[in-house]
């Protein structure tokens, strides 16, 4: 039975880990493209969710690679995620295919109705090795995700400009054909070494920038057209609010346990937005705040077009951009999302936080320059 699931950036990494170690055989959908777009863009309804309409590209083309079950994750609240999983599958029914689908929500106290989904795939796998090999991949998933944020911070540093991106694409590759969390493991610790070694300029002035909104278009770099590796090449360190391992052990993990503390999105959220609008609306406006405490030069916003919890936190922001001195930028992404005509609002807003922090008096002319 061959099993595949969309892509969300490094999210491949701990869905192969898990799956691999209960014995199932994996097919990886190939990486997003423009295909990927046209065909999702295609087939699903115009005003759908971007994301969404990725999904289906990434579904059609591993169904036509031979794929038998797709695994995605749903859930439910105010936002459109809650019938994604129908619509996908009304969708892909209609064109013909044929295949199973095993929607996984967040167990509601009940861990047992969410490992007996999963037994449909993994066969007669006991309960124990069903979260044994949830708890590697999360392992793995931590550890990817400090590989990513390794190369936000050398990325802008680094001395022969490509190196780190050179080495990812590299990591990438060679992930795709490796098997299992403990054969991940290696390969992550290996490429995390090798990013380590890569020589850097250690007393450069850099800017800060950190990166909030929609869980899918801050992690699936086709989407934001790979927005942490341009501002690394604009000499950007940055920081995404939201990563894989952050969701799957605060929202996946956690809060089916009820052990998820949201105090401190709550509290910094709570000037401007008291409530839970659906997606990651609310940790967009405290995100921001938190890295304007942390002493941020900026935060980019990125949502896709239409995205309902983040067209509230837009609305927002400008108000905490305001009352802090934190610049702000909102980048709303869909299929017509250009990228030369991003790339100069990249460097617009880069120059703008870099000039602003040059008159403040805390940054040289180094990055104004072009150096
Ligand atoms: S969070 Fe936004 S993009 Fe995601 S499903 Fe909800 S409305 Fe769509």
């Amino acid at each position: 039975m061959l099993v595949t699931f969309p892509h969300m950036g490094n999210a491949y990494i701990a869905m192969k880990s898990v799956l691999e170690d209960l014995g199932v055989e994996v097919l990886l959908p190939p990486p997003c493209t423009k295909r990927t777009l046209e065909l999702g863009t295609k087939h699903s309804p115009e005003l759908a969710c971007l994301p969404l309409k990725l999904n289906i590209g990434n579904y059609i083309e591993s169904l036509e690679n031979g794929a038998e079950v797709i695994v995605m994750a749903g859930g439910c609240g105010p936002c459109r995620f809650g019938y994604y999983a129908e619509v996908q599958r009304e969708i892909l029914e209609d064109l013909g295919y044929k295949f199973e689908m095993i929607v996984l929500e967040r167990p509601q106290g009940n861990i047992r109705d969410f490992i007996k989904k999963i037994s449909v795939i993994t066969g007669g796998k006991t309960i124990l090795q069903v979260l044994a090999s949830i708890k590697r991949a999360t392992e793995v998933s931590v550890l990817m995700d400090q590989l990513e944020k390794l190369c936000w911070q050398t990325r802008p540093r680094e001395i022969t400009k490509g190196t780190v991106s050179g080495l990812m694409q590299e990591f990438h590759t060679r992930a795709g054909h490796t098997r299992g969390s403990k054969q991940l493991t290696i390969l992550i610790n290996e490429y995390k070494e090798k990013i380590s070694q890569v020589s850097i300029q250690k007393d450069k002035e850099i800017l800060k920038i950190g990166i909030v909104g929609e869980i899918y278009t801050v992690i699936e770099p086709f989407v934001n057209v790979g927005i942490a590796e341009k501002l690394g090449s604009l000499g950007v360190e940055v920081d995404k609010s939201i990563t894989v391992s952050y969701w799957v052990v605060n929202h996946l993990i956690k809060e089916a346990l009820h052990l998820h503390n949201k105090q401190e999105i709550r509290e910094a959220s709570y000037p401007y937005l008291r409530s839970f609008v659906g997606g990651h609306g609310q940790e967009s406006v405290a995100n921001t705040v938190i890295y304007y405490r942390n002493n941020f030069d900026g935060v980019i916003h990125l949502l896709p077009f239409t995205c309902m919890p983040e067209i509230v936190a837009r609305s927002i922001l400008p108000v905490v951009s305001q009352k802090h001195g934190i610049p702000v930028m909102t980048l709303v992404l869909d299929e017509m999302t250009g990228e030369a005509g991003y790339m100069t609002r990249l460097e617009a807003f880069v120059d703008l936080i870099g000039r602003k922090k040059e008159l403040s008096g805390l940054y040289g002319q180094e990055l104004l320059s072009g150096n």
